[in-house]
């Protein structure tokens, strides 16, 4: 993971439209859409459209307009997905311990069926 951002990077080549994905939502601020390798039987992807590489840039540079849309995207592809009501897991990797693997921000929601406890207990 580089640490600033690559504006070649696979979520901004989404965004330029050089890369197809299934849209799940799109708004002025917002593209959410599916995970090519879902994890859950719903596992979106929520991004915002500006370049971000990950919570530490976005919490510190985004507008307070983007950071709505971000926040209200996150409800609004629940709802569309169908795991509002039964409840889903929104998880964000930053940095290396993180494990981010794609150097743009993006926020993991995920549902469809229980998904168990938060995190495993870290190795010795
Ligand atoms: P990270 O580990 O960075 O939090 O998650 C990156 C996610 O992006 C992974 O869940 C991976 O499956 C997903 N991903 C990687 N490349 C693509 C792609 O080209 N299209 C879509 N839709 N998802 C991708």
């Amino acid at each position: 993971m580089p640490n600033s951002y690559d504006p070649n990077n696979i979520f901004a080549r989404i965004l330029r439209g050089e890369l197809p994905c299934k849209k799940v939502y799109e708004d002025a601020h917002v593209l959410a859409f599916e995970d090519i390798r879902p994890l859950m039987p719903v596992h979106a992807l929520v991004i915002p459209k500006g370049a971000y590489l990950d919570m530490s840039d976005f919490s510190a540079r985004a507008s307070a307009d983007e950071i709505v849309a971000l926040t209200r995207a996150v409800g609004e592809v629940a709802r569309l997905t169908g795991v509002a009501a039964s409840g889903y897991r929104v998880i964000v990797n930053n940095g290396a311990d993180g494990h981010q693997e794609v150097s743009h921000l993006h926020l993991h929601v995920l549902g469809g069926r229980p998904i168990g406890r938060m995190v495993g207990a870290p190795k010795q």
